[in-house]
Parts: structure tokens; C-alpha cells; sequence
């Protein structure tokens, strides 16, 4: 069995499932963009395989009929993508990821129901003026630094 992971998966686990896990390139480059440490940890256990072009396609065909396409980014099509070419699993708590797995009729699971053991919550530091955010930022929005993912305790 093989699990595709989204982001928001990712971001919110504490521990990998034990199957094969696959991530198109975007997914890791997000957690390399904050600096999270378990980019160091799973690295081994993270399959990065691209998609294919074919299956973008059809996955935007989709989501455009659903109308999910204006909530979905890049890297969220080729999670889809991914997995209608490994023939993989979904896992994602983003509805819109979901709703157009189950309009393409590729199975789906959140990691509530894998019994995946989640993160409390993440903080997030600006690397340069020291600021911490909530939410997940790309760059500071104050100073345009990158940002570094801390556990809440
Ligand atoms: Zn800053």
C-alpha cells in the first residue's frame, strides 16, 4: 500500500505511517522552506517521485469541474497526480483535496482515521527579525525572512 501525502498531512504528523510513503517534489520543498526538522528524520522514508504531466491534467479537468481548482495549489494538484500514477492512497485533512479524490474515484484518508498520532500544533519563528506567527507563512510578513517550524509545548 502507498500513501501520498499532502502538506498539511505532513506538517501535522508526529510519526510516519509504516507503509511506503510517496511526495512529489513540492511537498518536501515545503518543508525544507521552514526549516522543519523532520525534513532530517524522515528523509529516508519520504519517496519523492515526480508525476506525471498526463495525470495533472486530468486532475485539473476535475477539479475544475468541481469547482475546487481556485482552492487547490500546485503542489496539491501533483499529490492527486501522484496518486493516480502510483495508484496510491490520499492522505489530507484539506476538503478540497478530498472531494476531488472522490470525484476521480482515487481512495482518500485523513490522518485522523489512520490513527496517525498528530502534532500538538506548530509555531512558526522568522529566521531574521524573531517574530513567531501562528500560521504557516511562505516569508515573514514583516521582514521577508525565511521561517523555521517550531513544536508548541
Ligand atoms: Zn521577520
Amino acid at each position: 500500500m502507498t500513501f501520498v501525502l499532502d502538506s498539511s498531512a505532513l506538517f501535522s504528523m508526529e510519526d510516519l505511517p509504516s507503509d511506503d510513503i510517496a511526495v512529489p517534489p513540492g511537498v518536501v520543498d515545503e518543508l525544507r522552506r521552514y526549516n522543519d526538522p523532520r525534513v532530517e528524520r524522515w528523509g529516508d522514508l519520504l519517496r519523492v517521485s515526480e508525476c506525471t504531466e498526463r495525470s495533472v491534467s486530468k486532475v485539473k479537468d476535475a477539479a475544475m469541474r468541481s469547482g475546487d481548482a481556485g482552492r487547490l495549489s500546485d503542489v496539491d494538484v501533483s499529490v492527486i497526480a501522484l496518486a493516480v500514477d502510483l495508484n496510491g492512497i490520499v492522505l489530507t485533512d484539506d476538503f478540497s483535496i478530498q472531494n476531488v479524490c472522490k470525484i476521480m474515484g482515487i481512495e482518500y484518508r485523513s490522518v485522523a482515521t489512520e490513527g496517525i498520532k498528530k502534532v500538538e500544533k506548530w509555531n512558526y519563528k522568522c529566521n531574521g527579525c524573531g517574530k513567531w506567527f501562528k500560521e504557516k507563512q511562505n516569508d515573514c510578513p514583516i521582514c521577508g525572512s525565511s521561517m523555521k517550524a517550531h513544536r508548541k509545548r
